[in-house]
């Protein structure tokens, strides 16, 4: 059996053709995801580059040829480009654009006009290069965000081999070699390509949709201000490392923080300049806590910690380093950020109860701000004792 390479070229078209308006209607217009936005340019990009494959071998293949091998890999950066908005962003334009360049700068200089294979090791390996990052991508999700995305590496990843294995035998036998047109010619490829984006187009509607379901809840858990843990999404969290402290009858702290004379700042330089101060300390928090510790806004100026393992000399370094950072940050009108107040309770203290925790925290802020303000207070225990240090001025200790 012959397979034709114009009749498969045009199937081909025809099928991405179905799927992009297929894709565009129920996945992108429903999602409005960035991975289903570069998906849908993908299949235009192959269905384009394809389409235009059809007048090789005419007057035309002079700039026809270089034009499809560039569309094609603009396809699969593409996808690579998708797959990274599910991790992180898009790649930069630069990295974007750096692959269709150079296969079509390799193809331009290779005598498009008479040969069919122009720049072809190039664009193999373009290809294989791009689609093996979109793989790459894949499987660095975590792998609780969809079922879809282990098949769809695995996919991706077999596209990256087998245009690896294409480039390799183009390059070691040349386009006539016996190995490239057997195994690996157009026709072969044209094929497997076109079941692989029917299966991967499928698992891709899957994945847009997981995408807003992760945004979603990105934003729910998060507040809009300062990007911290919202109050819902810090105890939904706090919650599951209490239990676990629990578990493993290890310490933990938690942190009660709320700025002084806030208000004050609100009414002398304006809200926008309270805004800022809270953006302010938000960053001033995520530069000293670890990456295991938990930070949230509990609510209008008030924010809370939750250390994992810290004792008690560690609850102390991390207010007088939070106290430290905001003292530093630039103000929008150069006023002196406000001072800070703690109320510090111990985990294994409370009980391994976070709601005890926090109540306990917050009868040490209430002593913390009745004694002065800009100190730290620890609640000792059922009956609140508590001896206060000052985060602003280390080692002087202040009993209240
Ligand atoms: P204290 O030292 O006793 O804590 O005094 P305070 O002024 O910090 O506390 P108070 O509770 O009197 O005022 C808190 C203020 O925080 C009142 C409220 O308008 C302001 N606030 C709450 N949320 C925001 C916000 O998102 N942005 C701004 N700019 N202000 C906010
Ligand atoms: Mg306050
Ligand atoms: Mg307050």
């Amino acid at each position: 059996m012959t397979l034709d390479i114009t009749t498969l070229r045009v199937a081909f078209g025809a099928v991405a053709i179905t799927l992009l308006v297929l894709f565009y209607t129920v996945a992108f217009r429903q999602t409005r995801s960035a991975y289903s936005a570069w998906w849908c340019a993908a299949i235009l990009f192959f269905c384009i580059g394809s389409s235009i494959h059809l007048l090789d071998g005419s007057h035309h293949q002079v700039w026809a040829h270089p034009t499809a091998h560039t569309l094609s890999v603009m396809g699969t950066v593409s996808v690579w480009a998708g797959a990274r908005t599910l991790r992180t962003g898009r790649p930069g334009w630069l990295q974007l654009a750096a692959a269709p360049l150079l296969t079509l700068l390799a193809s331009v200089v290779d005598s498009p006009a008479t040969n069919t294979w122009s720049g072809g090791a190039v664009f193999l390996g373009m290809m294989s290069l791009t689609i093996g990052l979109a793989s790459w991508e894949l499987w660095r999700l975590p792998s609780s965000y969809s079922r879809v995305q282990a098949p769809l590496a695995a996919a991706s990843g077999a596209v990256a081999v087998l245009y690896l294995a294409r480039g390799v035998a183009f390059v070691v036998g040349g386009p006539d070699g016996y190995v490239f047109t057997t195994f690996f010619d157009s026709s072969i490829t044209a094929l497997v390509t076109l079941v692989l984006l029917v299966i991967v187009s499928f698992s891709a509607a899957a994945l847009s949709a997981e995408q807003i379901a992760a945004d979603l809840r990105t934003r729910a858990d998060r507040d809009a201000l300062t990007g911290l843990l919202n109050r819902a999404g810090f105890l939904d969290l706090a919650h599951l490392h209490v239990d676990r402290l629990a578990r493993t009858e290890r310490p933990g702290a938690l942190i009660l923080a709320d700025l002084d004379f806030f208000k004050a700042i609100n009414d002398t330089h304006g809200h926008a300049a309270g805004d800022s101060v809270l953006k302010a300390f938000a960053q001033a928090c995520s530069e000293t806590v670890r990456a295991t510790d938990l930070v949230g806004r509990y609510g209008g100026e008030e924010f809370i910690f939750l250390l994992p393992g810290a004792s008690v000399s560690r609850t102390e370094d991390i207010t007088r380093d939070v106290s430290l950072a905001l003292r530093v940050q630039p103000t929008p009108g150069g006023f002196t950020m406000p001072t800070v107040s703690y109320g510090i309770s111990s985990i294994e203290a409370s009980g391994y109860d976070l709601d005890a925790a926090i109540a306990a925290a917050d009868r040490a802020l209430y002593t913390a701000k009745a004694g002065g303000r800009d100190k730290s207070v620890q609640a000792v225990g059922p009956a609140d004792q508590r001896h206060g240090t000052s985060p602003g001025s280390p080692g002087d200790d202040v009993r209240v």
